[in-house]
């Protein structure tokens, strides 16, 4: 007979599926901190997969997407088990932010892991979530998006060590931009990564992309991506499928170059090489002037690009990656 699995307030056996929360401190109120969990647990061993989402307040498609991917896994089909965060930081999600309008301190939740007991506010919530990650996860998924301001086009960093790569190239065919992030960071991969487990932050989305049929579809793209993942693992049966290869380099933060309103090039295609030089918006003053033009600084890819208009000298205009190398060998085999 197989022990159960403790997570959070969550005691779970093989073929079970159970609710229950992560906590951390309390409220006025007095009511406990609740960072709620879904885990699926399989009838099967295998591995343990953690799904972050909303670790940013203002990026509900990890939310969304991991429930329509929860309704496609069957424990009694399930090898190995499932942890789904939907948000891992739920104040900032109340509030639509990318973090805890409450804690200025350790605003950005995505810098601060592994946290720390006796913290600041956010520090100590992404402590004790890190604390039964470490414990029971083998690879992780941190589900990202461009949030109010901006949209991001399938992009993975995947922390720099094989098994994150792979696990990046497990996501499936439309995820060919597979950056490597440095272990020890301190967002949530990076961690995992300095275990020597997997861990990637993926990115895909924003608030531009969420009313109605959009949203689904960003949704189902990820939940496509995660099902490919357990059938690269062997947690569910079924064939994974895979980019042809992967583009590996590194990112340029392109930044407003002045104050007033961005308007992207209307031809601008993301995830596409592009040459040096290509127009990718212009932003005018309020009388309509061009006060400066946004070119691609050199050969790259646009996977991100700012969605809301207005914009200050200094601010994210474009995610802009530069390609060192294609490789096709992601995957151990
Ligand atoms: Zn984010």
């Amino acid at each position: 007979m197989s022990k159960a699995i403790q997570i959070g307030t969550v005691s779970v056996l093989p073929g079970e599926v159970k609710r229950g929360a992560i906590e951390a401190g309390a409220d006025m109120a007095g009511r406990p901190y609740a960072m709620p969990i879904t885990v699926v647990r399989g009838v099967a061993d295998g591995p343990c997969l953690w799904i972050n989402g909303a670790t940013h307040g203002d990026e509900p498609e990890g939310a969304f997407s991991i429930f329509l991917a929860l309704k496609q896994i069957d424990p009694q089909q399930l090898r190995g088990t499932v942890v789904a965060v939907p948000a891992m930081n739920v104040n900032a999600f109340t509030a639509g932010m990318r973090g805890d309008p409450l804690d200025t301190f350790s605003y950005d939740m995505n810098r601060i892991y592994p946290g720390k007991a006796d913290g600041y506010p956010t520090e100590r919530i992404a402590h004790a979530h890190w604390l039964a990650m470490k414990e029971t996860g083998d690879l992780q998924i941190a589900v990202h998006s461009g949030g109010e301001h901006s949209y991001l086009a399938h992009m993975i960093f995947a922390s720099d060590n094989p098994v994150s790569l792979e696990l990046a190239a497990a996501m499936g065919p439309q995820w060919p931009l597979v950056f490597r992030s440095p272990v020890g960071g301190g967002n949530p991969s990076s961690m995992m990564g300095s275990l020597g487990k997997g861990g990637i932050t993926v990115e895909l989305g924003g608030n531009c992309r969420t009313l109605t049929r959009d949203f689904h579809t960003v949704a189902a793209d990820l939940a496509a991506s995660y099902l490919n993942v357990l059938r690269h693992y062997g947690m569910i049966d079924g064939t994974a499928t895979y980019a042809p290869a992967w583009q590996q380099g590194y990112q340029i933060a392109l930044l407003a170059p002045a104050t007033g309103i961005f308007v992207g090039n209307p031809d601008l295609p993301f995830e596409t090489l592009i040459p040096q030089g290509t127009p990718l918006g212009v932003i005018y003053n309020l009388y309509g002037d061009v006060l400066a033009e946004l070119v691609a600084p050199r050969d790259g890819v646009v996977f991100g690009l700012r969605s809301r208009p207005s914009v200050i000298e200094g601010q994210w205009c474009c995610f802009f990656g530069v390609i060192e190398q294609t490789v096709d060998n992601l995957i151990s085999k």
